[in-house]
């Protein structure tokens, strides 16, 4: 199967001709001429259930919402988080660079770049992700996730959790000792289209918890006053 690069440009020339390049080199290529045209290409690959794309190619000035938000908002979502960026910037543009790589961004070229830099600026992350090893166990202090076999233990004996209690542990196993308000849980954890209550998110971390409890009564998932959730060691 072909490898998905998903393209953000907003100068049609540019577009055309790094399509052409990289379909000669066997790349399947979406391509979006704003961020918000992007996102929405996101958002239907999560409601049909496609694949995402491979990888993203993020012009920086763009028109409406910059390559910078639309990068941050993609570290944002747990679906989009991992989709290594390359960003293409113009010269001179340093802060925006430094700005890009915070944000999360994988790697960047500087316009104007030949297609053949590019391409392989985009396999080198491609094989830089290929190699990381995907991690099957997380774990915190006495609480340990093993992805593989959908299973959690605390203290080595089993919990059950229901499917979003298991979702809303995962996301903080994977974000250990960060603090979320209920709004971020929500769209990490439930996913951007749907609409719930804040509420919601009470409930399940009290379900959680209870779970939890039933090993080892002191929970590590705490309410911070005034911000929301965190899990801490
Ligand atoms: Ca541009």
């Amino acid at each position: 199967m072909k490898t998905t690069i998903l393209l953000i440009e907003d100068e049609a020339a540019i577009r055309q001709m790094l399509i052409f390049a990289l379909e000669a080199e066997g790349f399947h290529v979406s391509e979006a001429s704003t961020a918000e045209k992007a996102w929405s290409l996101l958002v239907q690959c999560e409601k049909e259930q496609l694949d995402y794309p491979e990888l993203i190619l993020l012009d920086w000035m763009l028109p409406g919402a910059s390559g910078l938000d639309f990068s941050k908002r993609l570290k944002r979502h747990t679906a989009t988080a991992k989709i290594p960026v390359i960003m293409l910037t113009a010269r001179g543009e340093e802060d925006d660079r430094v700005r890009g790589l915070e944000s999360g961004a994988d790697d960047y070229v500087v316009k104007p770049f030949s297609p053949r830099e590019l391409i392989a600026r985009i396999k080198a992350v491609l094989r830089r992700r290929s190699g990381e090893s995907v991690e099957e166990i997380l774990q915190i202090g006495v609480i340990k996730m093993d992805l593989l076999n959908h299973q959690v233990l605390v203290k080595g004996e089993e919990v059950k959790l229901g499917p979003t209690e298991y979702k809303l542990l995962k996301f903080f196993l994977q974000n250990k000792n960060r603090v979320f308000t209920r709004a971020q849980l929500l769209d990490s954890v439930w996913g951007h289209q749907v609409v719930l209550e804040e509420r919601t998110v009470d409930v399940h971390i009290r379900r959680l918890r209870k779970a939890l409890a039933k090993v080892d009564a002191e929970s590590q998932i705490q309410t911070v006053r005034g911000a929301g959730y965190r899990l801490s060691q």
